[in-house]
């Protein structure tokens, strides 16, 4: 018992919730519970006595990035949607969460949709915008019918709708219900699915705050960075600048899973370690097993080894460890699990969800889950090994989107830090984890 309350003392103790500040805490179908935690309050405030400009400029102040997965700075992705030629603009937010195992966007949808609807209405005053579509996945219906009931609620409340708080802005919301293509998260394929058409990346140039939503201008972030846009309103932008790192302001959101004592949904302080959510946060691997990685950015992410765990989680960092930051998926891996099974486990969600239209992406991860396949049945060879590195720079290079772009990840950080694993499938037929069942029979 003593034991479990400890755990617990540390599973919250280096949190900081910020985007899910309410989530948990009150009932989300019910807006006065959100208005009774200053909800709307930044709205009324902005409105009554902000000039869009001072908006925008607030934002950018506060250093928050896309939580999406690019982390592109968020104040002047609103800066040039806000200097667009106009009157028709657009407000989306991306709500089509797909990496395996990630669940921060539906948590906070289900948990405190107000906070992303607040947000869309600032966003749509800052940028000029009377229109926000939430394009959500059809597969998270508890948020799809959430979403319904509170902009119902908010209209009923003169939140959204004609003339809010007695002003000349007009500002409404619509739903669009995505099918579960793991793309449409891209933003000029979400952009084209919501309007209807085949949900295929596009070239950028032009981007989407010059040509979005029916050819018009669009702002589009994801659900994580609406819901602390109302926060960094009513707390001010040099309080949220304040948390985190000087690059990475803020927090970050994460669905900690895979083999921690203590899996969930947590929020930490950019720059907190790897080590101190595995260890401290998570609990540890359980049942006295050996820690051996911590997967980030799902299928455009990498594997972290033991040596590098007191790295800052921030932006950068991940990247120059050859992962990412991703939308939030966090997975622990320990000593009975494979990492080339796992490599082949995040291509073969690229390789499926893949829209086909470059070849490099379409057959270049599909010879590289053939190449995995071979090595997992024993029947690598060494010059595989090389021809993957070889691969995974073409797939890379040549791919029009972040898709294809980054589905290489998986398969080069486990080549990178665990190559003798690779090594003991093809050299001695051995699995080390025992987990390639084809190998237990050489
Ligand atoms: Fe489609 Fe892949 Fe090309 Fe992206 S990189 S547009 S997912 S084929």
């Amino acid at each position: 018992e003593r034991k479990r309350r400890l755990s617990d003392i540390q599973f919250f103790h280096a949190q900081h919730r910020v985007a899910l500040r309410n989530c948990g805490l009150i009932n989300p179908e019910d807006i006065t519970e959100y208005i009774a935690c200053d909800g709307y309050f930044a709205l009324a405030d902005v409105l009554l006595n902000w000039t869009p400009a001072q908006v925008v400029d607030a934002i950018k102040q506060s250093g928050l990035r896309g939580r999406g997965g690019a982390g592109f700075p968020t104040g002047r992705k609103w800066e040039l949607a806000a200097a667009a030629e106009g009157p028709v603009k657009y407000v989306v937010c991306n709500a089509d969460e797909g990496d395996p195992g990630a669940f921060m966007d539906r948590s906070i949808l289900e948990g405190d949709p107000h906070s992303v609807l607040e947000a869309m209405a600032i966003a749509g005053y800052a940028i000029g915008a009377r229109e926000g579509y939430i394009y959500v996945r059809a597969e998270y219906p508890i948020a799809v019918d959430r979403l319904e009931r509170v902009i119902a609620q908010a209209r009923q409340y003169g939140l959204l709708g004609r003339r809010i708080f007695n002003t000349n802005f007009d500002f409404d919301i619509d739903l669009r219900l995505g099918a579960g293509a793991f793309v449409c998260g891209e933003e000029t394929a979400l952009l084209r699915s919501a309007v209807g058409e085949r949900g295929e990346p596009r070239p950028r140039p032009p981007y989407p705050a010059q040509c979005g939503l029916w050819g018009k201008p669009t702002l589009l972030n994801n659900v994580e960075t609406y819901a602390n846009v109302p926060v960094i309103i009513r707390e001010g932008p040099a309080w949220f600048a304040s948390l985190g790192t000087e690059n990475s302001r803020g927090t970050k959101v994460f669905s900690l899973a895979g083999k921690v004592l203590n899996t969930g949904l947590i929020e930490v302080p950019m720059g907190t370690t790897l080590r101190t959510v595995v260890f401290d946060i998570g609990g540890g691997i359980p049942e006295g097993r050996q820690f051996k990685a911590v997967q980030t950015g799902g299928p455009s992410g990498g594997c972290i080894p033991e040596r590098h765990l007191d790295t800052p989680i921030d932006y950068e960092s991940l990247k120059q460890l050859g992962s990412m930051m991703g939308s939030g998926g966090m997975i622990v891996l320990d000593e009975t699990d494979c990492i080339v099974d796992i490599a082949k486990f995040y291509l073969q969600f690229s390789q499926d969800e893949s829209c086909g239209q470059c070849t490099p992406c379409r057959v270049g991860t599909k010879r590289m889950l053939e190449i995995l396949e071979r090595i997992t049945q024993g029947k690598g060879e060494m010059e595989d090994l090389d021809e993957l590195e070889e691969l995974s720079r073409e797939v890379m290079d040549a791919s029009l989107c972040g898709l294809g772009q980054t589905a290489p990840n998986p398969v080069l950080s486990t080549l990178k830090y665990f190559r003798d694993e690779y090594e003991a499938h093809i050299r001695d037929k051995r699995c080390p984890a025992g987990v390639c069942r084809a190998l237990l029979d050489y």
